[in-house]
């Protein structure tokens, strides 16, 4: 690993354009959240960088577009073996990076990030175009696709490796070449994929990774006049400055957003299982996941119960260092965002409301070289008014609010009632409401009885607030590429 050699300990990446790594005159820090140090220094891209990289991606899309999906995916496959064979060094980077425990690392992001390469070099070779052979007019129809050109990508902190191949994958698979940009926050594992690529057989130029902060590395790919596409997973807030910044272009624009996911816990629900999901549901990773729950409705039967049993699974739920296997949860991302989360709890107080748990105790700080850690416990709310801004913002950490609801169509309301609709789930054992409280929520998913199943078959992505556009098999193909209707005329 490369050094910095004013700071021996300290990591320096580097970008990758054209297939090699390329020094950057500027830099940022790079925090480890499980101790407040900095130990990583990231370039600080801005436009010449952004431009090489989109130069070569451009260098390198003939000759990538017009190889077969087969070819494409040979090339994919061995890129997720050797992810693979550095399991352990990606978990590790991936941990210290983002705050998370190693056993998430290890057990979902590198895992998920390889299978993400695999999934789409074989999905891509399934896809089938439409023909008409009837006799319209004496003509024959039929679509082909192409892909679109230089993708742009451009992805959050909460799941660093895992979203970026969720990307890249479907954009290389369908023969466009990429210009991707990471979190600077953390940046770290799309660095070491970079050092993969050659060994992997992508040609150079094929993907290309620019590191550095959204307002200079990210406009500037959003910006540049050679970048038709951009998917973008992200804030709202970000997603609305890419949209205006890309209009000019009419660039195509894939858009994964916050979610602010509500679950719905009927009186009929099997409580054991509706318990031990829904505190899963809202802390996995720190409530960082944008699928995480993060309002419980309860029916008022059941209401007390729940609470007293939810509160109790949630101080069970321990925070502490990351590379502690014995750990659900490890470090925030950042100080800046435990500050953010806090003032949540903060505000929610303010406004009169209850803190059973967490952040309403006193504030956890772990000895050692953690003692300056980002570290939240799970908190549980009650007693916040709808119309909150803490029931109606994304907090996006380890902070759940709960409150009772009588009808179901109250429930519904309820779940309904803030501007985001990304996923939801629905706790019951009757297969009527089931199908009814799906249809009516205002979600791109809906888990019943369950909480983070997925099949990347199926459609990914959020209405309202939450996002434009879906994401997995069909979708990405559909997205990374251009339809065109051909018509023959006998
Ligand atoms: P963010 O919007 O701050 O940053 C996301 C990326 O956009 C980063 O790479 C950042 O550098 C870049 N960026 C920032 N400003 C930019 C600009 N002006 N132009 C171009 N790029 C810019 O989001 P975050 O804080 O990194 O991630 C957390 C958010 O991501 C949450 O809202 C979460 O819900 C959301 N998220 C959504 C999904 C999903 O699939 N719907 C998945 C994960 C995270």
């Amino acid at each position: 690993m490369m050094k910095n050699a004013d700071h021996p300990t300290q990591l320096f990446l580097e970008n990758y354009i054209g297939g090699k790594f390329i020094p950057c005159s500027r830099h940022i820090d790079s925090v480890d959240p499980s101790t407040g140090e900095v130990y990583c220094k990231v370039p600080d891209s801005g436009k010449d960088e952004v431009d090489a990289a989109v130069q070569a991606a451009k260098a390198a899309f003939p000759d990538w577009s017009a190889r077969s999906p087969a070819e494409r995916g040979q090339v994919m496959n061995k890129l997720a073996d050797l992810i693979e064979s550095h399991l352990e060094e990606f978990a590790q980077a991936e941990s210290r990076d983002q705050g998370k425990t190693i056993t998430f690392a290890r057990t979902v992001d590198i895992p998920r990030s390889a299978y993400n390469l695999r999934f789409f070099a074989s999905s891509v070779l399934h896809h089938t175009t439409d023909c008409s052979l009837m006799d319209h007019m004496g003509c024959v129809n039929y679509t082909v696709r192409s892909p679109v050109g230089v993708a742009g990508l451009i992805s959050p902190w909460n799941l660093p490796l895992y979203l970026l191949t969720w990307k890249i994958a479907p954009a290389v698979a369908t023969g466009n070449t990429v210009v991707a940009k990471p979190s600077e926050m953390t940046s770290v594992t799309a660095w070491m994929m970079c050092k993969l690529l050659e060994e992997a057989g992508f040609p150079p130029g094929v993907i290309n990774v620019v590191f550095g902060t959204g307002p200079r590395a990210g406009d500037a790919l959003v910006g540049h006049p050679d970048v038709p596409l951009i998917s973008f997973t992200g804030s709202t807030a970000t997603a609305q400055r890419i949209t205006e910044r890309s209009a000019p272009f009419c660039k195509k624009l894939s858009l994964e957003l916050g979610g602010k996911n509500p679950a719905l816990i009927f009186s009929d629900a099997d409580l054991d299982q509706a318990v031990l999901t829904t505190v899963r549901s809202s802390f996995y990773n720190q409530g960082e996941i944008c699928l995480c729950t993060s309002r419980i409705y309860v029916e008022r039967s059941i209401y007390p119960e729940f609470l007293k049993r939810f509160v109790a699974a949630a101080r069970e739920w321990k925070t502490g260092a990351p590379s502690d296997p014995e750990n659900h949860n490890g470090a925030l991302v950042s100080r800046e965002h435990l500050e953010k989360v806090r003032s949540f709890v903060a505000l929610a107080r303010s406004e009169g409301a209850a803190v059973l748990c967490g952040e309403g105790e006193d504030p956890l700080v772990l000895p050692g070289r953690h003692a300056a850690g980002y570290f939240m416990r799970p908190t549980v709310i009650t007693g916040v008014a709808q119309a909150s801004r803490v029931m109606q913002e994304e907090i996006f950490g380890p902070v759940v609010c709960v409150g009772p609801f009588d009808t179901e169509d109250e429930a519904v309301a309820l779940g309904n009632g803030v501007r985001y609709g990304l996923a939801a789930t629905v706790w019951t054992r009757d297969v009527g409401r089931v199908h009814r409280v799906a249809r009516r929520l205002e979600a791109g998913l809906v888990w019943t009885n369950s909480w983070l199943v997925r099949d990347l078959n199926l459609p990914f992505g959020g209405v309202k607030s939450s996002g434009v556009g879906r994401e997995g098999a069909r979708d990405s193909y559909h997205f990374f590429t251009e339809v065109k209707t051909i018509t023959v005329k006998l």
